[in-house]
């Protein structure tokens, strides 16, 4: 199982979660998800979000994200 890439991004909900990029398996989409609470929203400047606990979730890979053009958004290693 692939480790999921992490974001720059701050969680706005614990603010002090990781948010990684994950992808939801069913609608085949990318998401960003707070490893600490769980939460998830569909972009870097969406307010809304959800509980991803519900949900199944693969870690997103580097091409997926970049075609968001979420790429600047990863946390160099
Ligand atoms: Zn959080």
């Amino acid at each position: 199982m692939a480790e999921s890439l992490i974001s720059s991004l701050e969680c706005h909900v614990c603010s002090n979660g990781l948010i990684v990029f994950s992808a939801d398996v069913e609608a085949d989409r990318v998401l960003l998800e707070c490893e600490e609470c769980m939460t998830g929203r569909w972009g870097p400047d969406e307010e809304l979000h959800f509980l991803t606990t519900d949900m199944l979730t693969r870690p997103a890979t580097y091409d997926e994200i970049r075609a968001m053009g979420w790429s600047l958004l990863i946390q160099a290693p």
